[in-house]
């Protein structure tokens, strides 16, 4: 039986880290980190992520400023609230919450914040920053993904990692991750043949698909190590549930550790987010960016700096 990676725990700590961090800087400083979103549209799922990142960033003890905008609003109105917290000293972090209505274009949107306040690390000058080897805002998800990882293996040096999925906020990103952490690295997609042979190989599996329990347990490695990223929401026994990528009972049996959906890597998302708003706040301010402050559950808060040094 695998051990059960708790992200859900590994995401509380994080958060009550950042917590005691907000803490000390609005003692010393008198000021906090400030998170704006923007929801555009009455997607319901993303009212949901927004509100509890917007709670969640509360909590931190951080500034929360919520932008609710009508699904008509034209890019032109939006790119004028985008420049406007640019320029708000009291904003150091902007999300956008997509998907975003048709007739706005994301990649205009996310490219018009300024790439120190991008933390969702979406902006083309992270993500060239990251491909480089450069202090970049990480996204989010990938980010909590090696932080789990990083807790489970200590160094990652050498290990065959596959990642299924090849997104621009989840599979690319997590691949670039994983290679400055001196994986090797594949990653597959709808094209790839022989899925099955490749996640044999795998030391680390990083599903990011959406296809529910695509990945059954006699695929994976034994020991391995399967990062579940998926969330896909199924009728069992007659009432919605959450699953994800892989068949949690069967992998369970096989893999060295995995992570459960839900309570794996969804909540390590936003604690992720308030870390890379509070990241953003102390670069704003020429302060020393969060590190390993001895909690051992938090080792994963290294990667930023890891990331920095990495050539
Ligand atoms: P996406 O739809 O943008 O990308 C899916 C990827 O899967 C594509 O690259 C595609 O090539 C690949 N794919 C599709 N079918 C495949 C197959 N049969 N074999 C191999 N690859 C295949 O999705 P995304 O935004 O990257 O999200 C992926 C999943 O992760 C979704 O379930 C999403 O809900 C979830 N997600 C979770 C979090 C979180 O916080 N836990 C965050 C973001 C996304």
């Amino acid at each position: 039986m695998s051990r059960i990676i708790d992200g859900k725990l590994f995401a509380q700590r994080l958060r009550e880290f950042i917590g005691q961090q907000v803490a000390i800087i609005k003692t010393e400083h008198g000021v906090v980190p400030g998170l704006a979103t923007i929801l555009v549209g009455q997607n319901p799922a993303s009212e949901v992520y927004v509100r509890n990142k917007a709670r969640q960033t509360v909590e931190a003890g951080m500034a929360s400023f919520k932008h609710t905008l009508d699904a008509t609003i034209s890019q032109a109105e939006l790119l004028g609230l985008i420049a406007e917290l640019n320029a708000n000293e009291d904003v150091h972090g902007i999300l956008v919450q997509l998907p975003l209505p048709a007739h706005i274009s994301a990649e205009r949107v996310i490219n018009a914040i300024d790439p120190r306040k991008d933390v969702d690390g979406f902006h083309v000058s992270n993500v060239g920053m990251l491909g480089t080897g450069q202090p970049a805002m990480l996204p989010c998800t990938p980010l909590g993904c090696m932080m789990l990882l990083r807790e489970q293996f200590g160094s990652l040096t050498g290990k065959n990692a596959l990642v299924v999925g090849r997104s621009n906020i989840v599979g690319k990103p997590m691949a670039q991750l994983l290679l400055a952490d001196d994986c090797t690295v594949t990653i597959a997609h709808r094209y790839s043949e022989n899925l099955e042979e490749h996640c044999r190989r795998a030391d680390i599996l990083v599903m990011a698909v959406g296809k529910p329990q695509m990945i059954p347990g006699t695929w994976i490695k034994p020991g391995a190590t399967v990062i579940d990223v998926g969330i896909n929401r199924i009728e069992r026994n007659g009432k919605p549930t959450l699953v994800g990528d892989v068949d949690f009972t069967s992998a369970s049996e096989v893999a060295g550790a995995i992570t459960p959906v839900p309570g794996g890597v969804g909540p390590m998302t936003i604690a992720c987010l308030l870390l890379n708003t509070l990241t953003a706040f102390c670069r704003s301010k020429g302060m020393p960016e969060p590190a390993n402050s001895g909690l051992e559950l938090v080792n994963g808060i290294g990667v930023i700096q890891e990331f920095k040094k990495a050539s």
